[in-house]
Parts: structure tokens; C-alpha cells; sequence
């Protein structure tokens, strides 16, 4: 049986003190009402401790700022998932929240609170791009509160955007870099999708705006990849979750319900590429690792298909390799 790794709530936009411009989070976790503690107990009680892994269990709070609700409410929730803390079904909690909204003193609170974890939206790093989007903080923020979260001994998460309106994808590989440098435990990535009640809904109507393709999406993303790879710096998301309600909201933009293996198979075959080119055309064998045999073949077998279109007729086999990296042989 697979373990599930989080026990996730939302709390659509509790706290936002801006809209921004992508933002519909009623749409994209398909909730529409507003969490109650008792929504909390209800499901922490339904849940079975074999189903979960707890080294690997965090309850999260995720679809908000989760820091700018109302002080009594926030830690309304965070007791009430302190009260299951004993139950041995999660280690730790996992928050999300804006650059503008850790202070010092909110960061104090949460640590007595339990919480483990936090994301921060940071979208982009370019002040323009922040500024277009209606984000309300600046990329001096991102660095200082990203500096302070760790600081206090959590584990730092962030949250990164591609496509946003005005942005470019020069502009959003300079966020990657500048996101290593503040060196967070984990990062999600997410290409801008138009999602129906927002602002970006209207641009993109008025063609002001225009999402990237999904090819341009998956390339830009799957460059982004191995560079957080080779940083220590895990990729916990790439694309928006299928499910809730994002397809039922969806106007335009890369969605792709397995987004995340488009990326890694683009790698993998641009990896086979780099080596293959130099060396004559004809049959030969691809070795990567296990875990990563489907990545390399691709979706419907369209890896193995695009090197046939070069010339190389390609068997992919398993060996000791670490994860991204590839090894040609000679068939
Ligand atoms: S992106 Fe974050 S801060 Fe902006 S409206 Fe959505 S939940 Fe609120």
C-alpha cells in the first residue's frame, strides 16, 4: 500500500491581503468554504496510522497566508492539530505563507505552535514581474524573510512561478538562481495557469496576456530542474495537482495532469542527445536508473521515438547511475 505522505487543509485565500493576479484558490483546491476545527478532527480522526508514514507525515495548511489570518483563528487550527501531535500520525506541521507576513515575532509563535515547515510564495524575483501580478511584496523581502525562516529553525520551503504576466523566461531562470542562492530545503514550481474569476482571466481575454505553451513550460521547467537537483535543493512539486477543480476552472496555460514527468522525460531525452550527438548513428543502449526507466522511454514511448527521428535506435536499460544521469553504450 502506498503511504500517503501529507495530510493537507486549505484554507483558501484566509489572510491575503492582496489578489493576486493567477490566484483563485476556491478553484484550484476545490473548496469553497472556509476550514473549521472541526473539519480539522473529523478527518484527523478518520485517519488510519497504518496508512501513513509518519518519519514522512506532515499535516499542512496550504491555499492561503497562512500567517495573515486573524491571530486567534490561526492558532485556533494550529491547537487543534497540536491536540493530534501524540498520535503518532504526523511529525510536524507545514505552513504556507507570503515574503511580507514572518516577522519575528510570528515566526516565535509558530515554533511553540509545532510548526516544522514553511513555504513562502515567492513566484518570481523580479520586482516588475511581483509588482504586475499584484503579488504586494518585493524581491528584498523574499531574500530577508526566506534569511529569518531559517534563522529560526525551520525547514524553508519556496514557491516559484514560470509565465507569470510580464514576466519572460530569462527573467524566470534568474528566479531559479536566485532561489538557490537563498538555499531552501524544498521548491515547487508552477506554470502560470489562467484559471476562470481572476485578473489573469481578463488580460488574457483582452490579449494582454499570453500563457506559455506547454512545450515552452516543460523546457524552461526541465532546465530549472538539475539545477536545483545539483544545489541539494528538493522539487516537491512541478504543476498544478490534478483533481480539486483546476480542469472544471481551467481557461488556457500549461496544465498537463502529469506535468512533473514531462519535465523529467524532456531531460532525460536532451541528456541522450548531449552524448549521442558525437557519435555515428545506429543502435545502442541508454542505462539509467531504475526509478527512472519510464522517465527515459517517455509517455507512449516518444522518447525512444524522437531518437529514432536522429538516427539512434535505442534500447533503455537499469544501471547504478544516480538520478538525472546517463550512460551510452554501444548495442
Ligand atoms: S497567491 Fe497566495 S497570497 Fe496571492 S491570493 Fe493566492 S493564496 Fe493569497
Amino acid at each position: 500500500m502506498t503511504k500517503r505522505a501529507n495530510i493537507a487543509f486549505f484554507v483558501p485565500h484566509a489572510g491575503c491581503p492582496h489578489s493576486c493576479s493567477f490566484c483563485n484558490q476556491k478553484q484550484i483546491s476545490g473548496q469553497m468554504k472556509p476550514l473549521k476545527s472541526e473539519d480539522i478532527i473529523k478527518t484527523l480522526k478518520g485517519i488510519k496510522r497504518e496508512t501513513l508514514d509518519n518519519e514522512k507525515t506532515e499535516l499542512a495548511f496550504f491555499g492561503g497566508s497562512f500567517t495573515a489570518i486573524p491571530k486567534e483563528l490561526m492558532l485556533k487550527y494550529l491547537k487543534t492539530a497540536n491536540e493530534f501531535k501524540d498520535s503518532g500520525i504526523f511529525h510536524g506541521i507545514r505552513i504556507s505563507t507570503r515574503p511580507d507576513c514572518v516577522s519575528d515575532e510570528t515566526l516565535s509563535l509558530l515554533k511553540e505552535y509545532g510548526v516544522t515547515s514553511i513555504e513562502l510564495g515567492a513566484q518570481s524575483t523580479d520586482d516588475n514581474v511581483l509588482k504586475a501580478n499584484g503579488r504586494g511584496h518585493t524581491a528584498l523581502e523574499i531574500e530577508k524573510a526566506s534569511k529569518r525562516v531559517k534563522e529560526h529553525g525551520f525547514s524553508l520551503g519556496l514557491q516559484m512561478m514560470t509565465g507569470l504576466y510580464k514576466s519572460t523566461a530569462e527573467k524566470d531562470l534568474k528566479a531559479c538562481t536566485d532561489i538557490i542562492k537563498l538555499k531552501p530545503d524544498t521548491v515547487r514550481i508552477y506554470p502560470t495557469i489562467v484559471i476562470k474569476g481572476t485578473r489573469l482571466e481578463s488580460l488574457y481575454n483582452s490579449g494582454e496576456y499570453t500563457p506559455e505553451t506547454l512545450d515552452e513550460a516543460v523546457d524552461l521547467c526541465a532546465l530549472m530542474l538539475p539545477l536545483f537537483y545539483e544545489n541539494n535543493i528538493k522539487v516537491i512539486r512541478l504543476g498544478l495537482h490534478s483533481g480539486g477543480a483546476v480542469e472544471e476552472g481551467y481557461i488556457a496555460g500549461p496544465y498537463h495532469p502529469s506535468f512533473g514527468e514531462l519535465c523529467e522525460s524532456k531531460l532525460y531525452l536532451k541528456a541522450a542527445l548531449i552524448k549521442l550527438k558525437d557519435l555515428p548513428k545506429g543502435q545502442y543502449t541508454v542505462k539509467v536508473k531504475q526509478s527512472e526507466l519510464s522517465k527515459m522511454i517517455g509517455q507512449k514511448r516518444i522518447n525512444i521515438e524522437k531518437l529514432k527521428e536522429y538516427g539512434y535506435c535505442c534500447t533503455v536499460k537499469s544501471g547504478s547511475l544516480a538520478r538525472y544521469e546517463i550512460e551510452i553504450e554501444k548495442m
